[in-house]
Parts: structure tokens; C-alpha cells; sequence
């Protein structure tokens, strides 16, 4: 099988990667189902990358239809231990103006309708991962040397606010989040992130902001081909920053937090572990469960 070291998740207006060599196309099935799409796997900066778009290259699944599961676990079957994410939102803070990007530090979940998504461990084994600092701090840092490098307008830390979607916010529901202090507001991010923890890999996002939600008195409120428009244009800011960012991830595995988040978060005794749990987790857990 075709092995990457560093995932690249694609958003709105992110369907493809022309700039990857020698790419093969990987479709994969996992113990939680299948991906959005197959995954473009290639070279770039002499690095094997593997590249999704997460609501497929047609943009034919709806936030809450999206297999976050099945689109981390085969990352992790694919041998990623980075993942750089991209994820087009609404910003609450005049100075977050569209085109800024975000390297998003915290998350607020204000879904309603993922039960089913929100965790690889069911069924027999149960574990609580550190999710404090739901981003790789080290590889956002690597990240804002190479927006900045780029000439991007990044801004570093926010909290993304993860609605439900698919309709785009109330004015009401856009001026309470912007009370709260959120700093962007997007449909996707926060499963991704907390996937990637159980499944010990790096992750970081950029957020690219789009439009002011609807609490801007003096912006139109968002719609979809101001959307389109603006994310086209961040999307290119985005291939340029990861890019540059691929060739500075240590090809050494860095030791931190989300690689070692199961050491000690399994909380289901081994022997309590069910034989069919144990297979179904194999890519994540089969380190730890001899
Ligand atoms: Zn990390």
C-alpha cells in the first residue's frame, strides 16, 4: 500500500494539489467505513504526502454527512503522522477580515446531530484523551514560520467555534457567538482534531477566513458566492503555506502530547477488551495491545 507521512485535509474550495509529483490515487476502506474520497498520494518537497478532500472533489457531502472516522483512520492506515487541515469560516473580529488566516488553537462544540462521530472507541473499550489543547502546538508553530515565510496574513491562536450547519448562522445565533468571544465559526474542524488526538496523530488547521458571519452591521451577510470567491483565493495561499511547511516537518517522530495520547488513556482493562475491538482499532491501538 502507498505510505505517506504528512495528510493534507482539504476543505471548501480545496478539492486537488497540482503541486504534488508522482501521484498515485489510493482508495481505501476502513473498519468505520469508507473515506470522502480516494486519496491523491505524492511527493512533495521530497516528502510522501497524502492529500483528501474531506467533502469529496465533487463537494457531494454536507458537513454532517462527512465520515470523519473512516477519513482519519485511513490516514493513520496510510502511515500519516501530520496532518495540516484547511477550513473555510465566518470570523466574529473586525480585525479577522476575509483572507486572514487563523492557525486556530481551540475549539467550542455547539453540534447537534454527530453522536456517531465523535469517537473510534465503542463497543468494549473506552478511553478519555487529553484534548486540553486540541492542536499540535509544534506543528502550528511550524506552521505560522511558513505562512509567514509565504507573505500570508496569519494570525496565531482562536477559538473555532464547530456548528452544525448546513444553513449558515441566524443573526441572533452569529451575535451570541461573537458575545462569547469565539474568534471563527466553521462546520468541520473539531471532529478531525479530536480524531487525529485518539488516533495519536499531529494535527494543526488553517482557518481561512471567508466573511463576517452576519453580525457585521456594514458587510453584507455571508452568502455562497462571496464564499466562493474569497475561498478560491485563500486556497492558494493555503497550497503555497503547506508547501513551504512540508519540507520543514522533522522526518524524526517528535514526541508530545498527541503522539502519546493513549499511553494512558485506555481505560478498558486488556483482558476486558474484546477480540473484535482490538481488530477493528488495529492501525491505532495495536501498539499498546499486544
Ligand atoms: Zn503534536
Amino acid at each position: 500500500m502507498a505510505e505517506a507521512e504528512i495528510g493534507v485535509i482539504g476543505g471548501t474550495g480545496l478539492y486537488q494539489m497540482e503541486q504534488l509529483a508522482d501521484v498515485e490515487e489510493v482508495r481505501l476502506s476502513t473498519p468505520f467505513g469508507d473515506p470522502s474520497d480516494a486519496f491523491i498520494v505524492g511527493t512533495l518537497a521530497g516528502r510522501r504526502v497524502a492529500f483528501l478532500p474531506r467533502h469529496g472533489r465533487g463537494h457531494t457531502m454536507s458537513p454532517s454527512e462527512i465520515n470523519y472516522r473512516a477519513n482519519i483512520y485511513a490516514m493513520k492506515m496510510l502511515g500519516v503522522e501530520w496532518i495540516i487541515a484547511s477550513s473555510a469560516c465566518g470570523s466574529f473580529k473586525e480585525e479577522l477580515s476575509p483572507g486572514t488566516i487563523v492557525l486556530i488553537d481551540q475549539f467550542y462544540d455547539r453540534t447537534t446531530a454527530r453522536g456517531d462521530r465523535k469517537t473510534f472507541f465503542e463497543g468494549g473499550i473506552v478511553t478519555h484523551v487529553q484534548f486540553a489543547d486540541p492542536i499540535c502546538a509544534f506543528l502550528s508553530d511550524l506552521l505560522y514560520g511558513a505562512a509567514q515565510q509565504v507573505g500570508a496574513r496569519v494570525v496565531r491562536g482562536g477559538t473555532y467555534l464547530n456548528m452544525e450547519g448546513p444553513a449558515f448562522s441566524t443573526r441572533a445565533e452569529s451575535l451570541v457567538h461573537k458575545a462569547w468571544g469565539i474568534d471563527v465559526i466553521g462546520m468541520t474542524n473539531l471532529f478531525e482534531a479530536r480524531l487525529a488526538r485518539e488516533a495519536e496523530i499531529h494535527m494543526a488547521t488553517l482557518a481561512l477566513v471567508t466573511d463576517y458571519d452576519c453580525w457585521h452591521e456594514s458587510h453584507d451577510d455571508v452568502d455562497i458566492e462571496m464564499v466562493i470567491r474569497t475561498v478560491n483565493e485563500n486556497a492558494e495561499m493555503f497550497r503555497r503555506i503547506v508547501i513551504e511547511a512540508v519540507g520543514r516537518i522533522p522526518a524524526e517522530p517528535v514526541e508530545d502530547i498527541c503522539s502519546t495520547a493513549l499511553a494512558t488513556a485506555i481505560f478498558t482493562r486488556p483482558e476486558h477488551i474484546p477480540v473484535e475491538a482490538r481488530k477493528r482499532l488495529e492501525a491505532i491501538t495495536g501498539k499498546y495491545l499486544k
